[in-house]
């Protein structure tokens, strides 16, 4: 029997079942030389391999991955090439961001003849990733404890006062998926988990259906803090290996535990525009987000902007005479993981920004984001992790320089109506300052939609977990709500409320009459400002 050598390094060859694994069967025949760091894994059509499962190989520890299949014209299937190129192509630019470098991810098509080719290019690819060295991805499987920690659950529902609710029915009459029609109750939720049925189906189902949008707690006679209350009961049943069905098959979950290796040296700020000014050595650090990540894996069919959103951020801090520092090697500021039940890569996160910002120096953080702002501010201190900065919304800076008189608006011949975020309007309660921005603009009119401010309705979608059918019924009323403003233009306050809503107007199905042009107002404001 042939005696199998594994090499040191993971290389994933993703093996079309067709043209392809019959050369590389005859490698196997001839007892050709596979370099043995080389695992094939045979599947039916490089098509199926998504950009999620591509980039899954690389958190588990591959330092070079290969999709192979057939040639363009000879796919089974028709469209198994050119689908394929755009998940490589689009995965190698989030590799690239991440830092890993594009070069550890290659596609490749082959004739069922073309064994000779195949065995050159395994070798020659082996050598390259052998000559990038090995990947600093290390990611640990979350810690497992077995059955739910009751002692711990008990824990959660005392820090919460879930005993204080009156049973008044008001949170589930207020939520919004609830209304949209999906069969959710918090009241009845928090009534199971208190009764000791956490265990139960519905539970472990439902628990990953609420939004985390705090409506409820909004409208809470005895102030049940529901949405905190769920993420934590989100972190205690993870622990028991129950997970969320996690939109786009987990990839931003994959990607944001792949920025806890600490030997990741991202590269997010390596397409900064000529145009905008850094410092080093500023007091000043502009935290930018995940936007970079979300343009590219979304580019192809939302066609959204958000990166946008850092780079007019930055511009519009330039334009007040701050040249801020950016971090280098910024990660995630981990809201995501931290709403979706993993706290432990959450906190790995969390610190590896708070030292590389500390050891800055910095003495301020300015954020466009509301998700990185409340966790920045509310969410790295409430887990033990310091900044020795104080953390401003950029919409706050703004105000404060805007409200000095030196500047004026372009005029926009637009009538806009504003969706608020719900991090800044109900966790922050700061849902007056974007409109008090809004008021300095020359626009042809604002109108309100009919829910606004606290009363605001989710864009459809949190921590990218239990996105379905009700979410889309959610963003459809919400953009038909926008369209019955009678506004041209739709104005987001932060880069997920754009996506969830470009992802229902981008549906086949839903129609043309939710379509809406949407601009992020900090581009705005960009845009539009001028030296009076
Ligand atoms: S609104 Fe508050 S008090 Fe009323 S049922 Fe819901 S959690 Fe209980
Ligand atoms: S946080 Fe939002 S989605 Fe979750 S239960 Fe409350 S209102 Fe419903
Ligand atoms: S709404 Fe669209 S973009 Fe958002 S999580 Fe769901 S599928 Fe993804």
């Amino acid at each position: 029997m042939q005696k199998v050598i594994m090499g040191n390094f993971n290389i994933i060859l993703f093996l079309c079942n067709w043209g392809p694994h019959t050369a590389f069967q005859t490698l196997q025949d001839q007892r050709a030389d596979i370099p043995p760091d080389v695992k094939m894994i045979r599947i039916p059509c490089t098509g199926r391999i998504s950009k999620s499962l591509l980039f899954k190989a690389f958190e588990k520890g591959a330092d070079g991955v290969a999709l192979v299949g057939c040639k363009p014209g000879t796919c089974r299937y028709g469209s198994g090439t050119l689908t394929a190129q755009n998940n490589i192509e689009d995965t190698r630019n989030i590799l690239e961001y991440l830092g890993l470098g594009k070069e550890r991810l290659r596609l490749m098509t082959f004739l069922p003849d073309e064994s000779d080719e195949l065995l050159t290019f395994l070798q020659e690819f082996t050598a390259d990733i052998k000559a990038l060295g090995k990947s600093p991805v290390v990611t640990r499987a979350k810690e497992l404890i077995g059955p739910i920690d009751k002692q711990a659950l008990a824990e959660i529902i005392s820090r919460h006062d879930i005993y204080a609710c009156q049973d008044c029915g008001k949170c589930t009459s207020s939520c919004p998926l609830a209304l949209a029609g999906k069969p959710f109750s918090p009241r009845a939720l928090a009534t199971s988990i208190i009764a000791g049925d956490i265990e139960s189906p519905s539970v472990q189902k439902h628990v990953w259906s609420c939004l985390t949008c705090g409506l409820c707690y909004d409208r809470c006679p005895s102030a049940v803090n529901f949405p905190e209350f769920i993420r934590d009961i989100r972190t205690l049943i993870s622990k028991t290996g129950v997970d969320s069905l996690p939109a786009h098959g987990g990839f931003f979950h994959s990607l944001m535990r792949s920025m806890t290796s600490p030997d990741l040296k991202t590269r997010r700020w390596s397409h900064l525009p000529a145009d905008i000014r850094t410092d080093a050595q500023s007091k000043v650090l502009f935290f930018g987000g995940c936007a970079p990540y979300f343009d590219v894996f979304f580019g192809r069919h939302l066609g959204i902007e958000t990166t946008n959103i850092i780079f007019d951020g930055l511009r519009l801090l330039n334009f007040f005479d701050i040249q801020p520092a950016v971090l280098d090697n910024e990660r995630c500021c981990g809201h995501d993981l931290l709403w979706s039940g993993d706290q432990d890569n959450f906190k790995k996160l969390a610190t590896l920004n708070a030292d590389m910002i500390n050891q800055l120096g910095v003495e301020e953080i300015i954020t466009a984001c509301p998700e990185c702002y409340r966790t920045l501010s509310h969410d790295y201190p409430e887990n033990g992790i310091k900044l020795n900065a104080t953390v401003t919304h950029l919409y706050d800076f703004l105000e404060t320089e805007i409200d000095k008189g030196a500047v004026n608006f372009k005029k926009i011949d637009k009538r806009i109506t504003f969706q608020d975020p719900c991090r800044l309007s109900r966790f922050e309660d700061k849902a007056d300052l974007p409109r008090r921005l809004i008021k300095h603009l020359k626009t042809a009119g604002f109108q309100e939609m009919r829910h606004n401010k606290s009363a605001s309705i989710c864009c459809g979608n949190c921590a990218w977990t239990g996105c379905d059918s009700y979410s889309k019924a959610l963003q459809t009323n919400r953009l038909r709500e926008a369209r019955e403003t009678g506004s041209d233009l739709l104005v987001t306050a932060c880069p997920k409320c754009q996506i969830h809503l470009k992802c229902a107007m981008e549906d086949p199905f839903l129609g043309k009459d939710i379509e809406m042009e949407m601009m992020d107002l900090t581009t705005l404001i960009a845009r539009t400002i001028f030296w009076e």
